[in-house]
């Protein structure tokens, strides 16, 4: 027999591990005879297929099943867990990672590392979670992972906003005798309603993976948390930033309380009476008029005529408080000639609005005369109700002319502009309702008579000889934010903080403040610099006193450090501040004052007062951020901010997450009338009647990454998007089976992976590490600028396509079926374990179910995955030769595919012609080998999925490849106007003339032949290894070692 000596150099990478490995030909054949090195040490022990000798007494393989020699996947990790499974296979992946204890451990593990402080936005611990409570709670979840992750020590306790409005409403309605009215029985029922409601909060957010101190939360009705607010309120007052005052404040005569800006909503569609009135002048003297305007009398004017002016308005019940019109100087007003309607009678309105006049009236009035604005301060009116008064025109910058008649009722209790003009002209500020809403007895006719429906017919009607025109419009109207129900402006004395001399500072502090996403840093900056002032009390029971006694005699309010310091005391002994509603005077008063002189007061703090105090819980340190929705602008965003500014002249916050509100698929507001609520707890343990499976917590937590953290717009919520964001979870599942399978190899100290070094890496896997650092820093990024979908997109995509697509199917040959120990798989599985490292990672603070379970299934996952931290920086992954050369072989890759359309090409024999330059770069994929065998058996093979490959160059001044000799069926010039990027090449392909090899199933064994070179050297050793082991129990000890890989 003669024998060649073929030492294999460049494909060394791509077969064997050793690097002296020498392999004998048949001549004749060219055929692998066998396999000289024992220095493999395939340690594959399953029996292989049966052998049996040829006539020259060599081993032959027969075509039987080789699947069980390949090194196939192996993992307990599931494939997959059945909607009915998830609760309970969820529970006990957070009972078994110790999901519970986390935010103790970290606290352990990151002890002396930087903290990362997100402040929690408390809550109202009133009833069940609802979808808005998952996108609040698992955004920040995701933000405080990450950032554990970063290494960062986390500060997390969560919060309950425990006292307000919706909860008294709900505790007045616990009595089993009727409706509660005392304050203790009230508290008492408003308290457990509070216990209740927190209790099934913390089950809901532990089962969504929240990570937070669980053990020790704050609420707002802790005696400590009161008392902070007692000390803070006698600090603003004498700081002169909180004031007592009359003034106009929204009034819900439904719950009979003042509300702030933040507790009003508007319906777009309230009706209202739209009335125009005709008024007398003191004097109704048209030659009176004429002289006191400076004009000149008209012609067509009687000389008995009068003058009436027309005012507007949407609200009669505030006639009887009306106390001047306003008009506007700038402006020009005219005289309407009207006596075809009214007998001599000329009606004064502003010129611009005249028309719409005549339209609501439906007439046609001449203009007789024109007259600027300014002349109507020397007129005066006689009082609509009270007809002996006489009142003023007053100039306001605030008379426009979009609607009414250019002269404005001023009611100064009803409207703030009202209240600064009845400042500036020294107008009484008389106001006859009271807080039911109704008047009060001063006008005996009106007494009892709710405003808004009664009292505005009444009304009009005892002013029917006045209104020239009536009708009912649709227009847009505050509302309680609770019982849904109208408000009105009404004045009363309330306490204020000073919103005026705190503004510019708190814009000023703004500035440093960071604010995601940018497109929304507007609305917080508008509604600070809009908001009026802050009206701190309210007319309630549950709640925080405001602790303040009032002089019985002149009302003045009494408030000292004796007063407070004493109620602090008083709580601290009974742990709430219920006594206030029953404890006599004498035991608040200082001992030299006489508690006789004194009444408590009845107000207690407004709620986000109570809230926008919470910052003072981190002690003096700055919240790193705050996260809430986007209706905060207005709410605890800048209560926390004007009150951190008055009491410590900085910004409570270095950053604001901003989120949107959840919608249905039709971008519609949730509502259970419509029946469109996507209750977060169907979505983790499913919902027989709307037909929604049990999705478990991580599904919900990627629904949220997804769409709630974009851009502070709406969050849709539907079936669609759920069953997708399951969809999404299922995939990566999928690529984490197929990583693990193999990173358990890699965590075996026999495989030495630690000493890997980068210049070992086949190109393939140099090319794959490129892909994952630049993936790594685009999802940093991503993660850094707090862009979670965006996170998501990309991982999703990443996971999908280069690597389960692309990069599995270039490797999964060598893994499956190169020896074990081999290089070419080490390098491989190398690959492979980075990128199970980096996918763990980056997914973890989003799908910390997922991520903990298969770290359960992974050799070196024992502890909790946030126990690690994240990827260094690899600087030798960026290559950028390698990345170069795979821009071209991906190019010829689609040239390929753009040939053949759907067919595989396994079964290819390919003809690349290059030019000089891109045959230099292809030659390191692809040796130069003689021999068809090594043609069909390398990394340029493996990438393009063909048979074999004949790479050839170009001759110098030839215009045309020349076509190959191999009887192409096809050949084809690199084709055109496809998009490519790369020229300088020809792809021509025909059928292989190699034959598939029975355990690969590559085409790349020489007719005639049953297994290729690698699978025989393969089969062989293995073989050989069979023979070795010489006692069962070694066969089986072998077995077991290769279950466990
Ligand atoms: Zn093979």
């Amino acid at each position: 027999m003669h024998l060649l000596v073929n030492t294999i150099n460049l494909n060394l990478k791509r077969l064997t591990k050793p690097s002296s490995l020498v392999l004998l030909f048949n001549v004749n054949s060219r055929r692998p005879l066998y396999l000289s090195s024992s220095l493999f040490n395939n340690e594959t022990t399953t029996p292989p297929p049966s052998v049996s000798e040829d006539p020259a007494g060599n081993s032959v393989f027969l075509k039987k099943k080789y699947s069980d020699t390949l090194l196939l996947p192996k993992t307990d990790f599931p494939m997959k867990v059945a909607h009915a499974k998830r609760e309970e296979h969820e529970n006990t992946i957070a009972n078994k990672r110790q999901f519970e204890q986390l935010y103790g451990f970290q606290s352990l593990w990151r002890q002396g590392q930087p903290e990362f402080v997100l402040h929690d936005g408390p809550p109202y611990a009133n009833g069940d979670v609802h979808i808005g409570h998952a996108v609040n709670k698992i955004l920040k979840d995701i933000t405080n992972r990450y950032k554990l992750l970063r290494g960062y020590q986390i500060n997390y306790i969560p919060g309950w906003d425990c006292h307000g409005l919706p909860i008294e409403l709900k505790a007045t309605k616990d009595g089993k005798r009727g409706i509660l009215t005392d304050p203790l029985s009230i508290q008492t029922a408003a308290r457990k309603i509070v216990d209740e409601s927190i209790a099934k909060h913390i089950e809901a957010f532990k089962r969504w993976g929240i990570l937070a101190e669980w053990n020790s939360p704050y609420k707002t009705f802790d005696k400590s948390y009161i008392k902070a607010e007692l000390q803070a309120f006698l600090q603003l007052y004498d700081k002169k930033l909180v004031f007592r005052d009359l003034k106009p404040v929204y009034w819900s005569p439904s719950s009979k309380t003042a509300l702030a800006e933040a507790e009003l909503e508007y319906n777009q569609k309230h009706e209202s009476p739209s009335v125009f009135l005709s008024l007398d002048l003191e004097s109704t003297n048209i030659q009176e008029f004429i002289s006191k305007i400076d004009a000149t009398t008209p012609t067509v004017l009687d000389k008995d005529a009068q003058v009436q002016v027309l005012i507007w308005t949407t609200t009669p019940w505030t006639l009887p408080s009306n106390r001047a019109i306003a008009f506007n100087k700038t402006e020009k007003y005219c005289l309407l000639d009207a006596r075809q309607s009214n007998n001599k009678v000329f009606y004064v309105v502003a010129s611009a609005l005249r028309t719409q006049f005549c339209v609501a009236k439906n007439a046609n009035y001449a203009t007789v005369l024109e007259f600027s604005g300014e002349h109507l301060s020397k007129l005066t009116y006689k009082h609509p109700w009270f007809e002996n008064e006489i009142c003023p025109f007053v100039h306001s910058d605030h008379v426009t002319m979009e609607k009414g008649t250019g002269l404005v009722h001023v009611a100064p209790a009803h409207g703030h502009d009202d209240f600064v003009l009845g400042l500036q002209h020294n107008l009484a500020m008389d106001c006859y309702v009271d807080d039911q809403g109704e008047f009060d007895s001063t006008i005996p006719k009106l007494k009892a008579l709710p405003v808004l429906s009664l009292g505005n017919k009444v009304i009009m009607k005892e002013l029917a000889n006045k209104i020239v025109c009536s009708t009912t419009i649709i227009h847009s109207y505050p509302y309680d934010w609770r019982t849904k129900l109208p408000v009105i402006i009404k004045t009363s004395k309330q306490w204020f903080v000073h919103t005026e001399d705190l503004k510019s500072k708190a814009l000023d502090l703004l500035k440093n403040v960071h604010i995601h996403p940018k497109n929304v840093e507007n609305g917080m900056l508008s509604q600070l610099i809009r908001r009026p002032f802050w009206c701190i009390s309210r007319q309630r029971t549950w709640g925080v006193p405001i602790p303040v006694l009032y002089n019985k005699e002149t009302g003045e309010p009494l408030i000292n450090k004796k007063i407070v310091d004493r109620l602090c005391e008083l709580v601290d002994k009974s742990s709430n501040i219920d006594y206030w509603w029953t404890c006599p005077v004498s035991e608040i008063i200082p001992d030299d004052m006489d508690p006789d002189d004194f009444t408590k007061g009845k107000d207690i703090f407004d709620i986000w007062y109570d809230s926008g105090l919470s910052w003072h819980l981190l002690g003096g340190k700055i919240a790193d951020m705050y996260l809430e929705g986007k209706d905060q602008f207005q709410g605890w965003f800048q209560s926390s901010l004007l009150l951190s500014t008055a009491l410590r002249e900085t910004s409570p916050y270095k950053n604001l997450y901003v989120h949107g509100f959840v919608v249905d698929e039709h971008g519609k507001k949730m509502s259970k009338s419509i029946g469109n609520v996507v209750s977060p707890w169907s979505v983790v343990t499913g919902c027989a009647e709307r037909n929604q499976p049990a999705y478990g917590a991580d599904v919900l937590r990627w629904w949220v990454a997804a769409q709630g953290s974009a851009d502070g717009g709406n969050i849709s919520a539907s079936s669609a998007l759920l069953r997708s964001a399951d969809e999404s979870v299922q995939k990566l599942r999928n690529v984490i089976k197929f990583l693990i399978s193999y990173c358990n190899e890699a965590a075996a100290a026999d495989l030495n992976l630690d000493n890997i070094s980068y210049d070992e890496l086949m190109y393939t896997d140099q090319y794959m590490l490129a892909l994952l650092r630049d993936f790594r820093n685009q999802v940093t990024t991503h993660y850094e600028d707090y862009n979670y979908h965006r996170v998501l997109m990309k991982t999703l995509h990443f996971a999908t396509s280069e690597v389960s697509s692309q990069y599995f199917t270039w490797a999964k040959d060598r893994l499956y079926c190169d020896f074990l120990q081999s290089q070419s798989r080490k390098s491989c599985i190398y690959v492979l374990s980075q990128i199970y490292s980096t996918l763990s990672k980056i997914l973890a603070p989003v799908l910390p179910y997922l991520v903990e379970e298969s770290y359960s299934h992974y050799k070196l996952g024992n502890q909790s995955i946030f126990k690690s931290t994240w990827f260094a920086e690899e600087p030798s992954w960026d290559n950028k030769n390698i990345t170069t050369t795979f821009d071209l072989v991906l190019d010829i890759r689609e040239s390929l595919n753009h040939i053949i359309g759907a067919n595989n090409p396994k079964d290819l024999w390919v003809e690349l012609q290059c030019d000089a330059k891109n045959f230099q770069t292809l030659q390191i994929l692809h040796p130069l080998p003689d021999d068809d065998i090594d043609k069909c058996d390398s990394e340029l093979c493996d990438i393009l999925q063909i048979s074999g490959l004949d790479l050839k160059c170009y001759e110098v001044g030839e215009s045309n490849p020349k076509t190959d000799p191999l009887q192409p069926i096809n050949f084809a010039i690199k084709p055109t106007g496809v998009g490519h990027s790369h020229t300088g090449y020809s792809v021509g392909i025909c059928k292989t003339k190699m034959m598939q090899c029975a355990r690969c199933r590559r085409f790349c064994c020489t007719p005639g032949d049953v297994l290729c070179t690698r699978c025989l050297s393969v089969m062989k050793s293995i073989l050989q290894k069979q023979s070795q082991a010489t006692s069962p129990a070694q066969v089986e000890s072998s077995k077991k070692k290769v279950v466990n890989i």
